[in-house]
């Protein structure tokens, strides 16, 4: 959500006339899209405000911005601990960007202007696409549930959902400009209908994603355990651009764990939830959170989880290490976990997935895949000649780009199918000859050095623009 935000903040200050400032130049505007999810997200902005400053102090005009969701927690405590921060906006008025930093200019001091609810769905604003082959889409903003904790109730509001015609009128604007990915978005995607009441309204999308001409991948992240209809389920078995792929987050194994974080399933519910995928879906990669050492989490607790994990055979858990987040119930809860039980419970969590992920990726071995190339996906591609993109079901592969079916330079957005020829946990290695190679227009962009721009949607086709790399030397930005 906040990469997405990222991308509209830099559409909206291009159409204000800010360019991108190059890696090198000292940019005129600085913004920094935070995010509270992440632990220590204070430590560090506040860490990378004060090496700005000297920055700011030798390079007159100047101006730092501060936005996301720990702008909208801390609020006026940002320019009281870094005066020489300019702006300061929320979640709810990214679209103010452009003004705030305009005011400043001309009054001279800092603005810092908060709005308590949304002022405009963000996707009415226009964003500047990272990607030439992959967009996200959103389709809700904030969240209904109250999980002990989550931050973003508190920072991003009640759920509110975009109509089906706006979402589908941003999916086509992309495909038609060589998109050919989209991720839906929402904190709680599958509540999605909630507030306009359709139950169904979720599935209802997916199902009509799949009629979109020229889309070849639809994702979606991340769904909620209580509100995963069959429906959905269907959708995706019966929708074949819908990819085999859930990621659905656990937390936690233990019923009673769950409880005290208030996530209201069950883990046999979230057992059958996967039981019934994989029966729709068998090839279905199947990802999710899991939270180590919830306060209160007891042996036994762990031991549920390690179960369910067991049962459900991920092909990969994003595991973490529960810290306190200020400003949720479970910051105050009393019977926090010595860091060193969440350590040793973490590491054991850690191996047994990683024997899942392996074996679930060794029996891949000799099978082929489809892999849209993706650029910065593989570290080492430049050591080992590879490059590297993501298969149908979500899963990292590092394949080899020359010989066989290949048709001229292989280019990120370009999809090939080769076989997989090793597997490790947590990615795939196709070294043979590609069996195929299909040129796509994203591949052409990329080449170009062009990405797609919304405009603000609904309101027909994006633009295309080359985003500039030269330094600019008024109004460069930067939003990191
Ligand atoms: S459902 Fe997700 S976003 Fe909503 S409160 Fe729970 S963890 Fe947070």
């Amino acid at each position: 959500m906040n990469v997405h935000d990222s991308e509209r903040l830099a559409g909206l200050l291009e159409d204000a006339g800010y360019v991108r400032s190059g890696a090198e130049a000292t940019p005129d505007v600085v913004v920094f899209n935070t995010c509270a999810v992440r632990e220590n997200a204070d430590n560090r902005l506040y860490g990378n405000l004060g090496r700005l400053r000297p920055v700011k102090d030798s390079h007159p005009g100047m101006q730092i911005a501060v936005g996301g969701c720990l702008a909208q927690k801390d609020r006026g405590e940002i320019v009281r601990r870094a005066p020489w921060v300019d702006v300061v906006f929320g979640t709810h008025n990214i679209g103010s960007l452009p003004t705030l930093l305009e005011r400043s200019r001309h009054n001279r001091e800092a603005q810092v202007e908060i709005e308590e609810a949304l002022e405009v769905f963000p996707s009415t604003l226009p964003a500047r696409r990272d990607s030439a082959h992959s967009g996200w889409v959103s389709i809700s903003v904030g969240c209904n549930n109250t999980c002990t904790f989550c931050i973003v109730p508190a920072l991003r509001g009640k759920e509110r959902d975009r109509r089906p015609g706006e979402i589908l009128a941003e999916v086509s604007a992309l495909v038609a400009e060589g998109v050919s990915e989209v991720t839906l978005l929402g904190q709680n995607v599958n509540a999605y209908g909630v507030e306009f009441g359709d139950r169904h309204a979720f599935g209802k999308l997916l199902r009509a994603c799949g009629s979109v001409e020229g889309l070849e991948r639809v994702r979606f992240t991340s769904p909620h355990p209580r509100e995963f209809t069959d429906d959905v389920i269907e959708a995706m078995a019966e929708t074949p651009n819908v990819c085999p792929q859930l990621h659905m987050p656990l937390q936690s194994g233990s019923d009673r764990v769950l409880r005290a974080m208030r996530r209201s399933y069950r883990a046999e519910r979230f057992l059958g939830i996967v039981e019934r995928v994989r029966a729709a879906i068998p090839d279905a990669a199947i990802t999710t959170d899991i939270i180590v050492g919830f306060p209160g989490e007891t042996e036994e607790d762990f031991q549920e989880t390690l179960e369910v994990v067991r049962r459900s055979r991920f092909s990969q858990a994003f595991t973490f290490q529960y810290s306190k987040r200020p400003g949720t119930p479970a910051a105050e809860m009393d019977d926090q976990v010595p860091k060193e039980v969440v350590q040793e419970r973490y590491d054991r969590l850690v191996r047994l997935q990683d024997d899942i992920s392996w074996d679930l990726n060794k029996e891949l071995v000799g099978t082929e895949v489809e892999v849209l190339v993706t650029e910065g996906a593989g570290r080492k591609d430049a050591e080992t000649r590879r490059l590297s993109g993501r298969a149908r079901d979500g899963r990292l592969v590092h394949f080899s780009p020359v010989g066989g079916g290949v048709d001229g330079e292989v280019r990120p957005g370009d999809l090939v199918r080769t076989l997989v020829t090793h597997a490790a946990p947590h990615h795939l290695v196709a070294d043979g000859e590609p069996l195929a190679h299909r040129r796509t227009r994203a591949g052409d962009h990329w080449e170009a050095g062009v990405r797609p721009k919304t405009s603000g949607v609904s309101l027909g086709l994006p633009s295309f623009g080359r985003p500039a790399t030269e330094p600019a030397p008024v109004g460069g930005c930067e939003v990191r």
